[in-house]
């Protein structure tokens, strides 16, 4: 049986046509395919490689760390350096009071564990979320997921779930001191990077306030530097009670994380003990590789290049077939108008080297979320390959 065989019989399959690349290197913004094929990696493994493939600097802090230790006690019972370097970087450049750092293995769970600690602190049970957002799979990921063909064949999901239409004032009139905690993506990104109106995230904030309710804002996918800025929060003037990180977070490792007050957070001490427990959570290898890629995103100043990458991708995407570029940073979908024209620009890219795909609930719309390290010739070969196609 050949390698693609093996894959579809024994690798679990959740898709009925997965894309089956065969990679075997990557490397800054290109993937290689096992007959050496090139690719330009448009979307950077769903956000994550924000700093390019294979970073050297991430590499070398890798393999530093492989040669001093692995896995060695259960998460917050030993001081593993790596976790608390990683940490104190990432409170160094949060604004207060988001100072405490709890790692998970993905970005699902810091969702989970957000929730918990909301509910926890407040002592409410509702929970408001969005229609059309995405925050993982696990159960309670997906008891918020603004989607109901997704949610319903695996009901039932955490009760006191109540799901809004993002960026409106209805949403705003539906917090008040029953609200353990609103849960927005800063930008909706399976949503096809549907960005809020900067007075509705300030009323969002204003109103959570108001009503002792906790804002955690989801930037799995909008933090490090992809909407232009490190964090997507900035953008709004706005600071959420509960950080959630993921994707680029560990550097092309598994992890995830979830940043409050050291307060909010020291309630998971007390009542229970031990309120939230992992493994592997905030593994010292991921950290390792997470820190040397904010450092890398930090000193190369990526995020500062953003917007004029972004206007370059914007002048370039121009065909009667494109309906319209939403985007946010060096974060866009393409509209055309189907899946099957859409999908079929994407075979045909794919085809000629260059990387991308659809959203979960924007089938119509080409994903670009590529390496922030992309140049100028990159994009305009990318760009080519995706309009010669339309
Ligand atoms: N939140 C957002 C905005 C995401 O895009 C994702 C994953 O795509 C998640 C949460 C879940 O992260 P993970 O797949 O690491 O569990």
């Amino acid at each position: 049986m050949n390698q693609r065989e093996l894959f579809l019989r024994h690798v679990a399959q959740t898709s009925p046509a997965p894309l089956a690349l065969d990679i075997v290197k990557a490397e800054g913004v290109y993937l290689f395919d096992a007959a050496g094929k090139k690719y330009t990696d448009l979307i950077g493994g769903i956000s994550v490689a924000n700093t390019g493939h294979r970073h050297p600097q991430v590499i070398a802090a890798i393999q530093k760390q492989l040669d001093a230790y692995l896995h060695v006690m259960v998460y917050g019972e030993f001081i593993e350096s790596p976790q608390v370097q990683f940490a104190q970087l990432l409170a160094e450049h949060l604004p207060a009071p988001l100072s405490s750092v709890y790692f998970t293995n993905s970005g699902a769970e810091a969702v989970e564990g957000a929730m918990k600690l909301a509910k926890r602190v407040t002592g409410r049970t509702r929970i408001l979320a969005f229609s059309n957002s995405y925050h993982g799979s696990t159960q309670g990921a997906l008891s918020i997921m603004g989607n109901e063909y997704w949610r319903n064949a695996f009901r039932p999901l955490l009760p006191d779930v109540l799901h809004l239409q993002y960026n409106s004032q209805e949403a705003l009139d539906e917090i008040n001191e029953h609200t353990a905690c609103v849960i927005a993506e800063t930008v909706q990104a399976e949503a096809g990077i549907i960005t809020p109106d900067r007075s509705w995230m300030q009323a969002l904030r204003k109103k959570c306030t108001e009503t002792g309710t906790l804002l955690i804002l989801d930037e799995i996918q909008a933090g490090f530097g992809r909407t232009g800025k490190l964090w997507g929060f900035e953008h709004f003037d706005v600071v959420p009670d509960i950080l959630l990180l993921g994707k680029s977070l560990g550097g092309g490792m598994p992890l995830g994380a979830f940043v409050a007050s050291k307060d909010l957070m020291d309630q998971f001490t007390d009542n229970p003990v031990l309120g939230h427990i992992t493994t592997f959570g905030g593994h010292p290898v991921s950290c390792a590789a997470g820190k040397a890629a904010m450092e890398v995103l930090l000193k190369e100043d990526l995020a500062s290049s953003v917007a004029a990458k972004e206007k370059l991708f914007r002048e370039l995407l121009v065909h009667p077939n494109i309906k319209a570029v939403r985007s946010f940073g060096l974060w866009m979908a393409v509209a055309f108008d189907s899946f099957e024209t859409n999908k079929r620009i994407i075979d045909a890219s794919i085809e000629q080297g260059v990387l991308t795909d659809w959203f979960l609930f924007a089938s119509n719309c080409l994903r670009i979320s590529p390496p922030l390290t992309i140049d100028e010739e990159q994009i305009r070969a990318a760009c080519k390959v995706i309009t010669d196609h339309c």
